[in-house]
C-alpha cells in the first residue's frame, strides 16, 4: 500500500483550536468482517488489534471526571471487541449517549444475535454506512452480498423501532462517494435516499450524513495507483469554505486509539498524526485536563473537512 502522509505534510491548512470538548470518539480496533475499499482504517478480518479491558476501563474513567456526554464508538466494526457490551452498559449507567459506527452486516453475523436487542436497551444510536441505495455500487465498494446484508439489517433495527417516528432511537445512514467526487448535497441526497429505500425496502431511518472520502489510508493509496492523488487534493483546495473551519468535529471531539493513545481526530490516528502535535499522548495523561484552546495537529488532508458542505462524523458542516 502507498503512503500518503509524506504527501500531505507540507501544508498551507490554516491553523485552528480546540473548543469544548464534547465528544470521544474511540477506536475498539482494527476488527472488521468487512473489508471496504475507501476504508481510512485498512479494517478486516485479518486485523489483531483490539482495545483491552484496562484501557476500555481509561475511557470509562474519563468519562466520570469529564464533562463529555457523547462516546462515539467506531472500529473495525466496535461490536466484535470482546468487551463492546460492557463499554456500552457501563457508559449507559453514566447517563452518556452512545453512537454505535455499525457496519449493518455485523448484525446478522454469526455469534452476534441479540445485539440489536442490546442496542435497543442501551438506547444507543446506530450510525450506519450504506453508501448507495443500488445494490451494485454499494457491493462493488463494500464486498459482494454487503446490500442485500445491510438492507435486511436495517430492516431488523426498524422493527425494534430504530428510524421510527417518536421512538427515540435513532438510526442515522452515511453516505460517501464511490469515486473521487465531492459528496451532492445532503439535503437532496438524503430525500433521494429516504424515497427510494421506503419504496424499495420499506424502511426507515432519521439522517443521512454525506462525508468526502479522505486522501488517506486504502482510498489514498487507490488514488494515487491511479494517479489521481494531486488532482483530488485540488478539487479538495479549490472547493474549501472558510465558514467550515468553526465546525470541524476536532473542535469538540478527542479520537482515542485502540491502545488509548490520544488524536485529534480519527483521520488522524490513521495518519499516526498524535494531539495537539505533542508526541504520543495516553487519555490517562488527559484526566481532569482542560483542553480548550489546544491548537490542534493539522495536515493537506483537512481540506477534506472543509470542501464543499464540509464534513464531520455528524455529516456536512454547512
Ligand atoms: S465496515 Fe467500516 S471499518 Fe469495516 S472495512 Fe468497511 S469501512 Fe472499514
Ligand atoms: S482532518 Fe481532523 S484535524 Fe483536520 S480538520 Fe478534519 S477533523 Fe480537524
Amino acid at each position: 500500500m502507498h503512503d500518503c502522509r509524506p504527501l500531505l505534510e507540507k501544508t498551507d491548512f490554516p491553523a485552528i483550536h480546540r473548543g469544548k470538548l464534547t465528544t470521544l470518539q474511540v477506536n475498539l480496533g482494527y476488527l472488521c468482517n468487512q473489508t471496504c475499499i475507501h476504508c481510512h482504517v485498512d479494517a478486516g478480518p485479518r486485523r489483531t488489534e483490539i482495545m483491552q479491558r484496562e484501557t476500555i476501563d481509561t475511557i470509562l474513567y474519563f468519562l466520570r471526571v469529564s464533562d463529555v456526554k457523547t462516546l462515539d464508538l467506531t472500529g473495525g466494526a466496535p461490536e466484535m471487541n470482546p468487551d463492546f457490551r460492557y463499554l456500552v452498559h457501563e457508559a449507559h449507567q453514566l447517563g452518556v449517549k452512545i453512537i454505535d459506527r455499525c457496519n449493518l452486516t455485523i448484525l446478522s453475523e454469526v455469534g452476534y444475535e441479540g445485539l440489536a436487542e442490546f442496542l435497543v436497551e442501551h438506547q444507543v444510536e446506530v450510525s450506519a454506512s450504506l453508501p448507495c441505495y443500488l445494490s451494485d455500487n454499494v457491493d462493488a465498494q463494500r464486498g459482494n452480498g454487503v446490500f442485500a446484508r445491510s438492507i435486511a439489517g436495517i430492516q431488523a433495527l426498524n422493527a425494534l423501532g430504530y428510524g421510527q417516528k417518536d421512538s427515540g432511537l435513532e438510526l442515522n445512514l452515511v453516505y460517501n462517494p464511490t469515486g473521487t467526487s465531492l459528496p451532492p448535497s445532503q439535503i437532496e441526497l438524503q430525500a433521494a435516499y429516504k424515497k427510494e429505500l421506503n419504496e424499495r425496502f420499506n424502511i426507515y431511518f432519521n439522517q443521512l450524513f454525506t462525508i468526502t472520502n479522505m486522501p488517506i489510508k486504502r482510498f489514498g493509496s487507490w488514488l494515487i495507483s491511479k494517479r489521481e492523488f494531486d488532482p483530488y487534493m485540488q478539487q479538495l483546495k479549490e472547493h474549501y469554505s472558510e465558514a467550515n473551519l468553526e465546525s470541524v468535529m476536532c473542535r469538540s471531539l478527542l479520537s482515542v486509539d485502540w491502545q488509548g493513545y490520544v488524536y485529534d481526530c480519527d483521520f488522524n490516528q490513521m495518519l499516526d498524526l498524535p494531539y495537539a502535535n505533542q508526541g504520543k499522548r495516553h487519555l490517562s495523561d488527559l484526566l481532569n485536563v482542560n483542553v480548550e484552546g489546544t491548537p490542534i495537529a493539522i495536515m493537506d488532508h483537512c481540506y477534506g473537512c472543509t470542501a464543499g458542505q464540509g464534513s464531520s462524523c455528524g455529516g456536512a458542516l454547512d
